[in-house]
């Protein structure tokens, strides 16, 4: 078995320990004699699944009691839509657009209410975070929405908007879990888990109680209200079980890792090297405002875009993985979520440094 370094975007790294654990539990779950995926969702054994996962992530964030967690599916996109539906009493939403996802989610308001762009950095390809100290918050706004670490373009809000007394609603995919967070500041905290979590399929939203109401959109389908799930423990129908499962060990992970705190130093301590380097760099630099700068997703360019493609395909010869940038930034992007090791970001920078004295 050999595995690489795999700096993609998402989804992306797990634990090691998590995926031999699961495989460990593949074929028999704890004596069960089945699979996880083979499992009901209405049976003991998941029960006690589901139920660990959530008091583990109330445990980790210290997510206040009047707050329901959700495992829904969908990903981050269908909460584009569901937000809107279940959120725009008045029909007004304000939305920062700080990059694609946070513009996706503004057009998709736009279908169920009048969703105002209130701050954007589109101006300069989305490189940094816009003032938000002062915006002009809608009067009737039902929210002000932000997606907090924008993953493609590598920014992150270091500190949260001045909503003016506002619900704030964040998607938080490509950060969730990656340092404390004070969930009372936030309405909806929202996050496919992808990223920095678990597999593909699972979308998790922390909602505060007294937004959850059957005051919706009308026509708002049934598995699209918040209030089906939360009437429901996640459990309305067939959860993305096997999913929701892995969440619930990569939970057990980080705790044993010292929680939130322990997760943010470490995270710190690794983005340092790279943006470091990147700072030092004659060949490579970042492209985000310095202050700006996110913690799990850093994109970085030669300027020259030939020899980006060598440098990607370089690289992924000596296991550095998904190290091509998206196609709206272009060159080069390294995802360092959660479950990344820090030699991984050493070697990487180590392998920079060879590629920057060989392209001189
Ligand atoms: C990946 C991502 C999304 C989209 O997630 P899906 O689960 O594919 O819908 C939305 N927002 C952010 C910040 C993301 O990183």
């Amino acid at each position: 078995m050999s595995r690489v370094y795999n700096f993609s975007a998402g989804p992306a790294v797990l634990p090691e320990e998590v995926l031999q654990e699961a495989a460990d539990e593949m074929l028999d779950y704890r004596g069960t004699g089945m699979s996880v995926m083979e499992m009901s969702h209405r049976s003991k054994a998941y029960d006690t699944i589901i139920k660990e996962a959530e008091a583990d992530l109330r445990d980790l964030m210290k997510i206040p009691d009047n707050y329901k967690v959700l495992f829904l599916q969908g990903g981050a996109s269908q909460q584009f839509a569901m937000i809107p539906m279940n959120l725009m009493k008045n029909g007004v939403a304000d939305y920062i657009v700080t990059g694609q996802w946070a513009k996706k989610a503004y057009q998709e308001a736009s279908i169920y209410g009048k969703a105002n762009k209130v701050a954007s950095s589109e101006d300069e390809t989305f490189s940094y975070i816009p003032d938000c100290s002062d915006l002009p918050v809608s009067e009737d706004a039902d929210y002000v929405y932000i997606c907090e670490n924008n993953t493609i373009y590598g920014t992150k809000f270091k500190s949260l908007p001045n909503t003016k007394g506002k619900t704030l609603v964040a998607d938080v995919s490509s950060c969730f879990l990656s340092e404390p967070v004070d969930v009372s500041k936030y309405g909806v905290i929202y996050g496919g888990v992808q990223k920095n979590i678990g597999p593909a399929g699972v979308v998790i939203v922390i909602i505060r109680e007294d937004l959850i109401t059957e005051d919706v959109f009308p026509g708002t389908p049934t598995m699209l209200r918040y209030k089906t799930h939360a009437d429901n423990g996640s459990l309305y129908n067939t959860p993305p079980a096997y999913g929701i499962y892995i969440c619930g060990k990569v939970f057990k992970w980080l705790k044993k890792r010292g929680g939130l705190e322990a997760m943010k130093e470490y995270n710190e301590k690794k983005a340092k090297i790279l943006y470091d380097f990147l700072d030092e760099s004659k060949l490579f630099r970042g492209t985000v405002r310095k202050e700006d700068r996110s913690l799990m997703n850093v994109p970085f360019v030669t300027g020259d875009a030939d020899l980006d493609t060598k440098f990607v395909k370089e690289a992924k010869e000596a296991g550095f993985e998904n190290l091509k940038g998206h196609r709206s930034v272009g060159g080069m992007r390294a995802s360092i979520y959660n479950a990344m090791p820090i030699e991984g970001v050493e070697k990487l920078v180590g392998f920079m440094r060879k590629f920057e004295a060989e392209n001189a």
